[in-house]
């Protein structure tokens, strides 16, 4: 979830939030019991062990606060901080006022390939810290060219740092070029226009920022061009907004996976038709709970999703704000509502075969996924 300035819209979807999500029945917890007890350790060993995708990830959101300070000072860029822990102090956003302020504060600090490879690179050395292997990416150029910086610069420094990243760690990337949906459908073509030059280093189109009034229907043009282009398609599609996005992300957009989509819920035909024709989710829970899509996260519909034959995945979306990258999605959505080594490994499984990498590949990682399940541990 990225948001725009012109967005109060999402406040009133906030407001509104709790009456669509009313409170569920708490999951049974696992406490007390020793075994039991143990049991949940060896599936946080399982979480912590097990090669992970991601397919949800807005690479301006992983921003930390300390690496934010540091591209500032370089560039001479003054921040409405006096310090990296003054920021993180003010990542508990209580608003979405809050929340803006400081994601257009940090976003201003780049300008640089410099600045955008540094990001890119510290996202990649702590996902691959937890496990993850492959990586698909999310960037909004238009966050940048509206500031002057040149799309060229961004994608450059992105690019060389999951190139560097692949080389040093073995982690893969994919990169997905994001439209800005509170912005005209034209101002998206003319980014497309930029993309033509880099079919090798972009493997797909995406929308974000603000949901609510701004319809996939409205980018159908863009959607089009660019898949005829040979770009695959995604598109954030009912997190605030409602499960009509979602019907239109997957006709009129045709996009191959739905970014958060958690409203499908509300839409039993929706869901049946997920279902069947096997359309990923890439579900945020820690996100989720943050933007107050839900009231916390034993609250979230993931584990429902899951029950009900959806390819759920599990991803961070904007991780510096939100309190958590991947693992502490995973780690949180187990513990919160109960996730079994059964859910796990779908979950995992998912991501991968939900991913744009080549089928052999796709089965090279599923492979290695099987044998880490399969790993004897002690308990
Ligand atoms: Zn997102």
């Amino acid at each position: 979830m990225q948001v725009s300035e012109a967005n109060s819209d999402v406040d009133e979807t906030r407001r509104t939030s709790d009456a669509r999500h009313p409170r569920v029945a708490r999951p049974v917890v696992h406490r007390r019991r020793p075994d039991v007890v143990s049991a949940l350790t060896a599936l946080e060993r399982l979480i912590r062990r097990i090669p992970k995708a991601e397919l949800h990830i807005h690479i301006e959101g992983s921003l930390e606060p300390e690496l934010m300070f540091e591209i500032a000072e370089r560039n001479g860029v003054r921040l409405p901080f006096a310090s990296a822990a003054d920021v993180r102090r003010a990542y508990e956003f209580r608003d979405l006022r809050s929340f803006l302020d400081i994601y257009y504060a940090g976003a201003a600090v780049l300008h640089r390939a410099r600045d955008f490879y540094d990001l890119t690179l510290a996202y990649l050395a702590r996902a691959h810290g937890q496990r993850v292997r492959h990586a698909e990416i999310f960037f909004d150029p238009q966050t940048h060219t509206a500031r002057g910086v040149a799309f060229e610069t961004v994608l450059e420094g992105i690019h060389s740092a999951t190139r560097d990243a692949e080389r040093r760690w073995g982690i893969s990337s994919g990169l997905i070029l994001c439209f800005l949906r509170h912005l005209p459908a034209g101002a998206a073509m003319e980014t497309f226009g930029r993309a033509l030059g880099y079919r090798d280093r972009i493997v797909a189109v995406g929308l974000d920022s603000s949901e609510v009034g701004h319809p996939p229907a409205d980018f159908k043009d863009v959607f089009d061009r660019a898949r005829a282009e040979g770009f695959l398609a995604v598109a954030h599609a009912g997190e605030e907004g409602p499960p009509e996005y979602i019907r239109q992300a997957l006709h009129l957009l045709k996009v191959a996976r739905i970014d958060h989509g958690v409203r499908c819920e509300e839409d039993p035909d929706l869901v049946a038709e997920l279902a069947t024709a096997r359309i990923p989710l890439t579900v945020c829970p820690l996100s989720n709970v943050k933007l107050r899509v839900f009231p916390s996260l034993r609250e979230h519909n993931l584990k429902r999703l899951l029950d009900l034959g959806l390819r759920v995945t599990i991803n961070s979306d904007d991780p510096a704000y939100f309190g958590g990258y991947l693992l502490e999605n995973f780690l949180g959505a187990q513990q919160a509502l109960g996730l079994g080594r059964a859910d796990i490994y779908r979950l995992a499984r998912n991501a991968f075969e939900a991913s744009f990498l080549a089928p052999t590949v796709t089965r090279r990682f599923v492979e290695e996924l099987d044998a880490a399940m399969a790993e004897k541990t002690e308990s």
